[in-house]
């Protein structure tokens, strides 16, 4: 199971913006982007570099991967189950991306960064539908019961994150309730996912 492990924060430095990729410290001073808001490497902080339409359509694809943690293959994978469903392709493959598992987790707020929420699933702390399932690509589907496993309900950290994500508001595709047990209730809509994507840029990429 391949997954980027360079320095994350260089990741959020090439998009020029924040991908929330390391929990607590992104809010804070000690975030990358605050200190040396430029792209690394001996050119990054060159200004007024324009970027060509593929530049963009391709940042904005690196861009997506980056927030979910998805490599090339499987990004396209997605892209291409996307393309074959009904509706804006686009917002399809977000609808997709957001329904992962690993995703799932950090949105209930048991992980303070989707990284976390990948390692959290590897670990196998999760159920669906009452079954371990270990796998952070696994998709969700409407009707689907998410939870932590009986032995992992009473373990510090979740209650720490579940106390310090309080105030993060659960996506209303998911509904969790005071058990901590969630339910997948919709599939996510385009106006449910908060990140600043230009998925038509991504769709104009790949029909190239
Ligand atoms: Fe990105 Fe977080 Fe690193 Fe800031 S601290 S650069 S938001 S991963």
């Amino acid at each position: 199971m391949a997954r980027y492990t360079g320095a994350v924060c260089r990741l959020c430095r090439r998009e020029g913006q924040k991908l929330f990729l390391k929990g607590d410290r992104c809010y804070t001073d000690k975030c990358s982007i605050e200190r040396r808001g430029y792209a690394p490497g001996m050119h990054g902080n060159a200004r007024n570099k324009k970027l060509s339409e593929y530049g963009m359509q391709l940042r904005e694809k690196q861009k997506a991967k980056r927030y979910y943690g998805v490599l090339e293959n499987q990004f396209h994978d997605y892209f291409e189950m996307a393309n074959k469903k009904v509706g804006m392709t686009g917002e399809n493959l977000l609808s997709i991306l957001e329904t992962r598992l690993d995703n799932v987790a950090y949105r209930l707020g048991f992980a303070m960064s989707r990284a976390e929420a990948r390692q959290l699933v590897l670990h196998g702390h999760f159920t669906v539908n009452g079954k371990k399932v270990n796998i952070p690509s696994y998709l969700v589907k409407v009707g689907d019961v998410v939870e932590l496993k009986e032995g992992s309900r009473s373990l510090d950290k979740f209650k720490g994150s579940l106390e310090a994500n309080a105030s993060r508001v659960v996506p209303k595709w998911l509904e969790m309730d005071k058990n901590n047990v969630a339910k997948v209730v919709a599939e996510p809509a385009r106006e449910d996912i908060d990140l600043p994507i230009e998925e038509h840029l991504i769709v104009e990429l790949y029909s190239k």
